[in-house]
């Protein structure tokens, strides 16, 4: 590992592809521009039968780059392709090196891809799957929250493509199941939201078992200055990418703000979704007690919904994505843990029925529409307690969103802010410890007291209001609790 300086920004001109071999025959015509890019006709071809027609922005980028077998330090939106975008080189470049067995003729780990969320660690093994199905290489991915032992036992046969969740993954390596001393290839992907979640401990742990020569991929959504300095450590001159402006929102999603009272959001929501016949509706809630609450009143409203959030059981995560994306499930109630990752593909509606309180999730939650070229629109209810979320929001993303008032729905003029319990909190807070000792993590009973200067669930809003009696359950200690093991 290098701890140079990242060079920024680095123009494509300057980015070598020479050592690019293909062994590309006839490319499939559909598909021409990614045998352009030097990928070989097995991945052209998987890539052609998964109907792409040509690279998006960031494949055409990074590409080149990952196949020059340079590091690569890049930014792009939620929906652009970046999952192509570093899985299509590393199958090729692994597929056409030979494998260095160990002694007992296992194949060792060469690749290894770190993700922030169990969802995410699957939608890309999957990705792997698909467009590694003509190669003869191996993947799995490992994640908490689901019985090891089928990890273990999958572990022990030698996989050449790991994707992984931090937490889970050094599990397997405490147990001594897992050797990362023969990786290749390192992705970082959403760099960013891993670091927001604290899993920056666990990533220097794993860093430190692979090999000082290997390539380094970080994607990232934004680039904030943890963001570039983590970078500055962990990669070697990379070549920096960016696709979208920074913390810019999905260029086709349409983005609408409706100002509504607090106690008539749920009333709004379900109007909305039965006047306009929505379905495949993803709606964010700040906290998980929220997100139950919402679901049991929209089934009160006739509308089939589910929850995902860190308090759910993997299985119970897994089967409400799986009906949601396969269309038997009108609305999704997410909390943030949702937010990032989830590949569905042309979901029409994102909307926030709360506003998050940390501006950049804002841009992650309608980055869940509007992916890959389709349109989509979000949605935001709006009351006054977050009026300065919304402005937060939009000072983020550089524009002011449009307001509407639905007919029916105006807001009471004379309402006064309450002050709203936040779970998560702004990035880059400290989170020492967070693994084993996360304060936040605790049930309310046990959190310190505000003298304490560990991290705590925050009150915020302008008035002096008291305190909800009943203070929902932050997002954040649960999903630190359960730590996408
Ligand atoms: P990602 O940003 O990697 O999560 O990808 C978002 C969506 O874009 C996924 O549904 C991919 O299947 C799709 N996608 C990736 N590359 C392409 C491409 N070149 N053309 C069309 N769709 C793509």
């Amino acid at each position: 590992m290098s701890s140079s300086a990242i060079i920024f920004p680095v123009t494509k001109s300057s980015v070598p592809n020479k050592s690019i071999s293909t062994k590309s025959s006839a490319p499939i015509a559909s598909a021409q521009g990614f045998s352009a890019l030097g990928l070989s006709e097995q991945i052209v071809r998987a890539v052609a039968a998964r109907g792409y027609t040509k690279p998006t922005p960031i494949q055409s980028q990074a590409i080149p780059v990952v196949l020059s077998g340079q590091d690569l330090l890049a930014g792009a939106q939620t929906g652009t392709g970046k999952t192509a975008g570093f899985t299509l080189p590393i199958l090729h470049l692994l597929s056409n090196k030979v494998v260095k067995r160990s002694a007992t003729g296992k194949i060792p780990i060469r690749a290894l891809i770190l993700t922030p969320t169990r969802e995410l660690a699957a939608q890309v093994e999957e990705s792997v799957q698909t467009y590694g199905r003509h190669l003869p290489l191996t993947s799995m991915v490992i994640y908490g929250g689901v019985n090891i032992n089928p990890q273990i036992n999958r572990l022990r046969g030698g996989v050449e493509i790991l994707v992984a969740t931090p937490g889970r993954l050094l599990d397997h390596v405490q147990q001594g199941r897992l050797d990362l001393s023969q990786v290749e290839i390192l992705v970082l992907d959403e760099a960013d939201r891993m670091l927001d979640m604290g899993f920056i401990r666990d990533i220097k742990r794993i860093l430190a078992l692979l090999p000082k020569q290997r390539q380094n991929l970080l994607f990232s959504a934004t680039f904030s200055n943890e963001i570039k300095s983590f970078a500055s450590t962990l990669l070697n001159q990379p070549v920096m990418v960016e696709v979208a402006a920074q913390n810019a929102t999905a260029d086709l999603v349409t983005q609408r703000v409706f100002p509504v009272d607090r106690d008539r959001k749920r009333e709004l929501l379900t109007h909305l979704i039965k006047t306009h016949n929505w379905y495949q509706v993803l709606v964010f809630t700040r906290t998980k007690h929220g997100a139950d609450r919402l679901v049991k009143q929209l089934h009160q409203d006739d509308i089939v919904a589910m929850a995902i959030h860190g308090n759910k059981s993997q299985a119970a995560r897994t089967r409400a994505l799986g009906k949601f994306k396969d269309g038997s499930l009108q609305v999704l109630v997410a909390t943030d843990i949702a937010a990032r990752g989830l590949d569905i593909s042309e979901l029409p509606h994102v909307v926030n029925y709360e506003l998050p309180n940390v501006p950049e999730d804002y841009v992650h939650r309608i980055g869940r529409t509007g992916r890959a070229g389709s349109s989509g629109e979000a949605i935001s209810l709006v009351c006054v307690d977050e009026r300065k979320f919304l402005s937060d929001i939009e000072k983020l993303i550089k524009r002011s969103l449009p307001q509407e008032i639905i007919a029916g729905f105006d807001p009471d003029p004379r309402a006064k802010a309450e002050p709203i319990q936040v779970g998560r909190q702004s990035k880059h807070q400290p989170r020492h410890g967070q693994r084993d000792n996360n304060p936040i993590a605790k049930p309310s009973s046990q959190v310190p007291s505000k003298s304490s200067n560990q991290p705590q669930k925050k009150l915020v809003g302008r008035s002096t209001a008291k305190s909800p009696t009943q203070p929902p359950k932050p997002e954040r200690s649960d999903s630190h609790h359960n730590r996408n093991r």
